[in-house]
């Protein structure tokens, strides 16, 4: 083995966000050795991102609301492919978590009588998110990591994991480089727990940040275990268009709960043109109905604006596609027209929605409390992602373990707001307790030389391009931004088989490009580096995508199919499961959905 610094620990969490946090505090209070490993600084991970709240039946706010509704929502959102156990844990376990965050420092908005503020979002049929105002992802990381820091973790931050280590089936350690150095490290470990987060930079417009290029479940892939789900794709209806620099970011859902409403150029509501069968008797009758909802009406029903995500951003791409788009290719959200209805109306959006007015006015220069803001879809969550045991987080690797937005099962063809931020807490407790118990039930794995030296060789590869000119001039930044065009523009949000073929193609094409991309300099501060070495991710990524995509012939939830508008009956009983074959060439199979238990059929049925 080089001579490469070294570490070893009982559990090995790879990512610092919501789930990757709350892993690691579980695993240390079980007592077992942990360390961290994340991309950016401490408190940058991705989730300090989230906005909108955390899904938790505490029926705080609508006291109809319990885990059976919260399930049954789940499930319908998801289009009932979910992995049903993941759905009836989280919608059990997410009230002790948000307690616990609360016990643990978390400052919640709070109602009247001093209870944690729940808010409405799409999808969920009562008030249900407890949020901090729209800064919610901030509370919870810094909440966890105040809470973790006091627990001896060790933290490994601005690093990269490149590979991950394996002692015949099962997982050994990790291999990785700190990005300010370029140094090689190895992470020897009994447990790893991914908590990686999603894909969203293999689009061109995306709310995802820098972080998201698919890394652990590439990790996963390469290392032997299976990915499901990953033709779910969640493209947010509510992206900024204008100006280009900004284009993607999001524009949180909880401004349609404060009673924002989608306008298209003419001026009309067009939402409630299209409510789906199944939502019908959940959605409001008129306009006067769905602001009576978003004011806390328990009568009211829910405006067509709250409906899934996956519905609202067809129905906008439907608006643009017949010419009654926005001047810059969306349509108009109004939070503004809400002084109809209230006096002090600047100032509520200001104290509801405080990021969104400064992020509207710093960025487009507009101001949300006068104008109607211009929104369209952006990529924004991967439902897909690695395979994992619904009670444990194991993937099919022994001793790897997968949590967050990185795992799969949970949300199905769709993920509902908030239920991220709870599935962060919620499982990311169980991958911690089940790995602590993995890493004190098993000896270390051995660590063989060549798997690091073969880890160091491709990473370093890119140098040798650029230094005697074999590969080609073509810098990674060119190969990403085409990668990212051909995905958007083939497998995005309305796919077609052909397409989609083509975008095999052109994968095969972007895989040479990729082993030949050349950087310069040396290891210290190169970003180039680092975007050539996280290609390989954002291509094994974006074929999962392609190849299930092509394989679901239905469209369902995030997969829009033009070819196959409507659902089938056999694809709604099949997960799509990838996995690496002895050739190294992605394998596709189809494998039933396990039957659901009587009382959770009866759950869905008394919901409907
Ligand atoms: C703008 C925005 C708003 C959102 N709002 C909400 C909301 O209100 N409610 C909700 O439920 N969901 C929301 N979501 C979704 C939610 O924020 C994410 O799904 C969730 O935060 C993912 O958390 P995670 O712990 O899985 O990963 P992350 O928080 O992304 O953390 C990933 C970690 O992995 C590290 N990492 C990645 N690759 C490597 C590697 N190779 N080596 C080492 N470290 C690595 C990163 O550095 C990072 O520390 C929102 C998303 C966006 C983009």
């Amino acid at each position: 083995m080089g001579n490469y610094e070294s570490f070893e620990y009982d559990v090995l969490v790879i990512g610092a966000g919501g789930a990757g946090l709350r892993a690691a505090i579980e695993a240390s209070a079980a007592g077992v050795k942990v360390a961290l490993v994340c991309k950016s600084l401490l408190g940058k991970a991705h989730t300090v991102m989230a906005e909108g709240g955390i899904a938790a039946a505490l029926a705080n706010v609508d006291d109809r609301d319990n885990w059976k509704v919260h399930f049954a929502d789940t499930m319908r959102g998801g289009q009932y492919v979910n992995n049903w156990r993941m759905a009836e844990l989280h919608a059990k376990e997410a009230p002790a978590r948000i307690y616990e965050l609360e016990a643990w420092g978390a400052v919640f908005d709070r109602t009247n009588d001093g209870k944690i503020l729940q808010r409405n979002f799409g999808g969920h049929q009562y008030p249900r998110l407890a949020h901090v105002g729209d800064r919610t992802g901030l509370e919870m990381i810094r909440t966890l990591q105040d809470h973790g820091i006091h627990q001896g973790i060790e933290v490994h931050m601005e690093h990269t994991i490149v590979t991950l280590l394996k002692d015949g089936d099962r997982i050994a350690g990790a291999f990785g480089y700190d990005r300010e150095r370029g140094r090689f490290k190895v992470f020897k470990a009994k447990a790893v727990v991914l908590a990686t987060g999603g894909i969203g930079r293999a689009y061109r417009i995306t709310s995802n940040s820098w972080e998201y290029t698919g890394d652990g479940q590439s990790l996963a892939y390469h290392a032997g275990a299976e990915l499901i789900d990953m033709e779910f794709v969640q493209f947010h209806p509510t992206g900024m268009v204008w100006p280009p620099s900004v284009m993607g970011i999001l524009v949180t859902e909880g401004v349609r709960g404060e009673g924002g409403i989608l306008l298209n150029k003419e001026g009309k509501r067009f939402m409630f043109a299209d409510i789906p069968d199944a939502y019908k008797s959940q959605t409001a009758n008129d306009p006067e109905e769905g602001w009576k909802y978003t004011q806390g009406d328990k009568n009211a029903r829910r405006p067509p604006e709250l409906l899934t995500r996956d519905h609202v951003s067809r129905c906008i791409v439907n608006e643009v596609k017949a010419g009654r788009g926005s001047p810059h290719g969306g349509v108009f959200l109004d939070i503004a027209w809400i002084k109809e209805k209230i006096p002090d109306a600047p100032e509520r959006i200001k104290r509801k929605l405080p990021s969104m007015y400064h992020q509207f006015m710093q960025l487009a220069n507009l101001d949300i409390t006068r104008e109607p803001m211009e929104v369209g879809p952006t990529t924004h969550y991967i439902m897909g992602g690695v395979r994992v045991d619904a009670e444990t987080q194991m993937s099919n690797v022994a001793g790897l373990f997968a949590a967050g937005e990185v795992a799969a099962g949970l949300h199905g063809a769709n993920r509902l707001g908030g239920n991220s931020l709870s599935d962060l807490l919620v499982f990311g407790k169980r991958a911690g307790e089940f790995a602590a118990n993995f890493a004190k039930e098993h000896d270390p794995g051995e660590i063989h030389d060549i798997e690091i030296e073969d880890g160091a060789r491709e990473a370093l590869e890119p140098f040798e391009h650029g230094a005697n000119g074999a590969g080609s001039s073509e810098g990674p930044y060119q190969v990403q931004n085409a990668l990212q065009e051909m995905m958007q523009n083939l497998v995005g949000i309305v796919r077609r088989e052909e397409e989609m073929v083509r975008a095999l193609g052109e994968l095969d094409k972007f895989r040479e490009r990729s082993q030949r991309v050349a950087v310069s300099g040396h290891r210290e501060y190169n970003p180039g580096w680092h975007t050539a070495v996280d290609l390989k991710h954002l291509l094994t990524v974006s074929e999962a995508i392609t190849r299930a995509a092509i394989e679901r012939k239905e469209s369902r939830g995030g997969h829009f199919r033009d070819d196959f508008p409507n659902k089938s009956a056999v694809d709604a009983k099949m997960n799509i499961v990838l996995s690496k074959a002895a050739d190294g060439s992605m394998q596709i199979r189809r494998e039933p959905i396990p039957e659901m238990p009587q009382h959770l059929k009866q759950v869905i049925e008394e919901m409907k």
